[in-house]
């Protein structure tokens, strides 16, 4: 057996001895077997990388100032090494993280090289605006780049997280230190293979494996301008924290509990793929699911029929099988942490109508079956907290304001979604939802579009104009002059 083994790591545009002896070692989710290992970066590792990062933001003549276009052909190259390797990068964050391949093949392998694009293509041009002033002169108003940006990503959909955060950073001009989580280095490494490929000027991007500890000093360090930052909600507290302590610039995309509502005219039988896709992707892996159902009473028990059906159907198994629609948790803690939750769905008296344990037949790997709750208080732990894996609780509401209610009595507000056969009754229903985002009869991230959440879930938006904004500084400068500069 064969497993992925990296000795250096990714700093100042080439791969650097480690100052730390200490290695981070990777689990197939699936089998429990090694996967690979790679060195986890410490503290003077991080101090290099953002060294480094700094060097090529300051460096007069260097990336920062280039013309968006030249910065462009590089990304462009970086987009064609990470194309050329998508088939691997899917199968590695697969192989660690539980996603079925399927998935990992759309969100992992497609997404990062189209999100490079498209910011590149949305900085070439619109950077200087020059403005009529209302005293009668001219200003010139420009988007520069922020700085030194620290990226830290979570583990459950990593490429497409960490370019979220890359692409809009690097076609800015900035330069970029990424801190991935434990569990999913390996798909990382290829990333800065391609990096290395495509040319990346030294420092521009550097990448520091490691665990929390390390996390907290990279925000902290004094060389950072921007933190950009996915993950759960109680990290995103504590690195809010520390950027109010040093007023350092923060975006935060963090956990949801959302609300897929279903009215009483909706035919979910006809959109079975989609309320999958919009409830329990990715093992239930993904921030803006919508883990609680809710359903009208005069229909409740036909909706607890067709989600239990649904929810019963799906097939699980190894991720890399093209027939697996329910792949393993990413770890044996985060089986736990499910688990528990599910117990506690019972004990406050909950009802399950299909799963709640591991599936027979599949002794290794970190597999959960996808399970329902149903006649769940609104109240209730799992209507209430973040599970993060293939739980959904169904709450029954009597109508429309009572289904609002419920569907905004949450800490959180990333995601959501209404299903209904009338459309415009939907884009109605969901513009009274508190959310950063809301599906009528589905729910797909669109790059155009900004995704982030209010209250708990988050500060800051990514995707679309709006994910560009946070890693640019405006200047603006007073012209002594009525005419427009040469
Ligand atoms: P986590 O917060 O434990 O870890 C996320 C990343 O932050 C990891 O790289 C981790 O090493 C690092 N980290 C943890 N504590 C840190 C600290 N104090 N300072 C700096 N870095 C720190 O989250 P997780 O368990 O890996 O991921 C699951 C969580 O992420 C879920 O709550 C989920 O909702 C959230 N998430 C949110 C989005 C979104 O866009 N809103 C997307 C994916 C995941």
């Amino acid at each position: 057996m064969t497993t992925i083994e990296y000795d250096s790591l990714y700093i100042g545009g080439q791969w650097a001895n480690p100052a730390s002896t200490d290695r981070i070692q990777v689990t197939e989710a699936a089998t429990e077997r090694p996967a690979g290992s790679v060195p986890e970066a410490g503290e003077r590792d991080i101090d290099a990388a953002v060294d480094a990062a700094r060097r090529a933001f300051d460096e007069p003549g260097g990336w920062s100032t280039w013309e968006p276009a030249r910065r462009g052909e590089v990304l462009e190259r970086f987009a064609a090494a990470l194309e050329s390797r998508g088939g691997e990068t899917a199968r590695r964050v697969s192989v660690q993280n539980g996603m079925p391949l399927w998935l990992a093949q759309n969100f992992e392998a497609g997404f990062p090289a189209l999100l490079l694009r498209y910011y590149t293509g949305l900085v070439a041009d619109g950077q200087r605006e020059v403005r009529a002033g209302m005293l009668g002169k001219k200003a010139l108003v420009l988007r520069e780049p922020i700085g030194v940006v620290a990226a830290i990503v979570p583990w459950n959909v990593p490429q497409a997280i960490t370019f979220l955060k890359l692409a809009p950073a690097l076609a800015a001009g900035n330069t970029v230190v990424l801190k991935p989580a434990p569990e999913t280095v390996l798909d990382a490494f290829l990333m800065a293979e391609a990096a290395i490929e495509a040319g990346l000027p030294p420092g521009v991007l550097n990448v520091v494996p490691a665990g929390r500890e390390a996390g907290a000093y990279l925000v902290a360090h004094p060389g950072v301008d921007k933190v950009s930052f996915t993950g759960s909600t109680a990290a995103g507290r504590a690195i809010a924290e520390t950027c109010g302590r040093l007023l350092r610039p923060v975006t935060l995309e963090l956990g949801g509990k959302s609300a897929a509502v279903v009215l009483d005219d909706a035919d979910l039988g006809s959109s079975l793929e989609s309320f999958f896709a919009a409830t329990l992707l990715n093992n239930g892996q993904i921030c803006w699911l919508g883990t609680r159902v809710l359903a009208p009473r005069a229909r409740y028990g036909e909706i607890v029929e067709t989600v239990t059906a649904l929810a019963s159907s799906l097939t699980i198994g190894n991720p890399l099988d093209p027939e697996t629609k329910v792949g393993p948790l990413v770890s044996q803690r985060q089986r736990e942490r499910v688990e528990s939750y599910i117990a506690k769905g019972r004990a406050e008296g909950g009802r399950v109508t299909t799963g709640g344990g591991r599936p027979a037949g599949l002794d290794r790997g970190w597999f959960l079956e996808p399970t329902i709750f149903a006649d769940v208080d609104p109240k209730a732990t799992i209507a209430q907290e973040e599970i993060f894996g293939p739980v959904l609780a169904v709450i029954p509401y009597t109508d429309e304001d009572e289904a609002v209610a419920i569907a905004n009595d949450s800490d959180f507000g990333l995601g959501g979604s209404v299903w209904t056969s009338d459309p415009a009754r939907g884009a109605a229903f969901a513009g009274r939802v508190r959310s950063g985002t809301v599906g009528v009869n589905g729910y797909v991230n669109d790059p155009f579009v900004p995704f982030g959440g209010i209250k708990a879930s988050g500060l800051g938006r990514e995707l679309g104009p709006e994910g560009l904004a946070p890693f640019q500084a405006l200047k603006s400068i007073y012209l002594d002059e009525a005419n427009d500069p040469a």
